[in-house]
């Protein structure tokens, strides 16, 4: 026998039951992102590979060990796109938006695919909402970026669940004096490193910085500080991004073992982490990453971004009892018609109903079927109202409208009435 067809693991489907949560986040931070200014850019999901080893670097976890590449039909080797702010450059550079020092203010969302251990909150094909700002290089924006977030939060009702960490990790200059000294200062303890964090201090030594081991969390114990290696024009930077995050009244907390798993950031970077999803608390994270445009072969363009899963604020909101009943009804009315005669009346009746009122969500039944079984699927669909229309209506030229959520007796509505009483009450159901 076959084996049954499954989706890939860590792959999920996302059910009606679940899409108007989604929808209804998207939705709120699409509307948030409009008001600030934002407009949202669509990049393709697959990209050249050279393009992510360029920007990410190659000697992150993300590049080498978590990225779906394959070969093409032309031999191209081609990546499933592990985040978002590689191919916003690319696209940025290909199509000049950002020359002559243009700003952009720019924001994308989709599926995004690692290939880590699936767990919750951790998933192979995943989703972001991400944002990216060019040619700004003040903190003024960097603030920006963290006070809409808050305001997201909020609008969400989730702004005591997470909380604001901090770092500047400097320029390249000033980070490669630090990387010197804390290279020095683990060499010294070398034994005391696990597998990991050696090989790490070779390739990429701050990564060793949020080491999970606890004997390297002990090594690292008096280990030199970034703070101390920060360039005076870094500091004045982080001093003026926490001035206005305190003029704003957002609460953070400085992590100096913040660092990001990306090679590209420089100066600010900041994560919102929350304690109610376990061990995969960060909702959202971002920072700055003024050499990377360079880096991809454009002319030096300063940058800051973030990027959300969505998955993990899904999760927040669901875990937090956040999900607003309004969108839990999809359906406001539910036709049902009882005979060939009704059927026909119903549907032009339908028709003249979504004329009168464009927002009005309105099934009606398909398949016939005897009363009970329309009644009961009128019940199912969660409507507020079924509409009754059988012979009897029809010679009287109106419509039964029963309410199905316990809200009075069923009444007799004249055709011509029926568009304005439901208007009044579907609003107030
Ligand atoms: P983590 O430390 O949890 O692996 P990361 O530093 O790799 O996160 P980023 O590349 O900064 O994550 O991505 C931004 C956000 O996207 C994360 O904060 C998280 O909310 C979400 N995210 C990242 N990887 C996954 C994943 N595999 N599944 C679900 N969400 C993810
Ligand atoms: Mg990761």
């Amino acid at each position: 026998m076959s084996k049954s067809l499954q989706a890939i693991r860590g792959m999920n489907d996302i059910l009606p039951e679940q899409t108007p949560l989604w929808r209804y986040f998207e939705g709120t931070v699409a509307g948030l992102l409009d008001n600030y200014g934002y407009r949202q850019i669509r990049m393709p999901i697959v990209e050249f590979t050279e393009l992510f080893k360029r920007s990410i670097g190659e000697v992150t976890d993300i590049v080498e060990k978590e990225m779906y590449t394959f070969e093409d039909r032309n031999g191209d080797s081609l990546t499933l796109r592990p985040e978002g702010t590689a191919a916003c450059v690319r696209a940025a550079l290909e199509h000049g938006i950002t020359g002559g020092g243009q700003v952009q203010k720019l924001w994308y969302m989709g599926p995004m695919f690692r290939h880590e251990r699936p767990q919750k909150g951790r998933y192979r094909q995943f989703h972001q909402i991400g944002l990216e700002v060019f040619n700004l290089e003040g903190p003024d924006i960097d603030a920006e970026l963290i006070i809409l977030t808050w305001r997201l939060w909020a609008a969400l009702g989730i702004r005591d669940a997470v909380t604001l960490e901090l770092n500047s990790l400097g320029t390249s200059e000033s980070r490669g004096r630090y990387r010197e000294a804390l290279v020095e200062f683990l060499t010294a303890r070398l034994d005391q490193l696990d597998e990991d964090s050696q090989r790490r201090l070779k390739t990429n030594p701050l990564r060793v910085l949020d080491t999970k081991d606890a004997n390297t969390q002990a090594a690292l114990v008096g280990a030199p500080q970034l703070a101390d290696y920060l360039d005076d024009d870094s500091r004045t930077h982080f001093e003026g991004l926490k001035a206005r995050l305190d003029a704003v009244g957002i609460p953070y907390v400085i992590n100096p073992k913040l660092v990001r798993g990306l090679d590209y950031y420089s100066k600010t970077v900041f994560e919102w982490v929350t304690d109610k999803l376990g061990s995969q608390g960060t909702v959202c994270a971002g920072g700055r990453y003024d050499g990377l445009v360079e880096q991809m072969g454009g002319k030096p363009t300063p940058g800051v971004g973030f990027a959300m899963g969505i998955e993990r604020l899904i999760l927040l909101l669901e875990t937090l009892d956040k999900v607003p009943e309004s969108i839990a009804r999809q359906v406001d009315v539910y036709l049902c018609a009882f005979g060939e005669a009704a059927e026909l009346a119903g549907l032009a009746l339908s028709e003249r109903l979504r004329d009168a009122l464009p927002s009005l969500r309105l099934q009606v039944n398909a398949g016939a079927g005897s009363f009970k079984s329309q009644f009961k699927k009128a019940d199912k669909s969660g409507a507020l109202y079924a509409l009754i229309l059988g012979d009897d209506e029809i010679s009287a030229q109106t419509v039964g409208v029963k309410p199905l959520r316990g809200q009075g007796e069923q009444q007799n509505i004249a055709w011509d009435a029926l568009a304005e009483h439901l208007a009044t009450h579907v609003a107030q159901g």
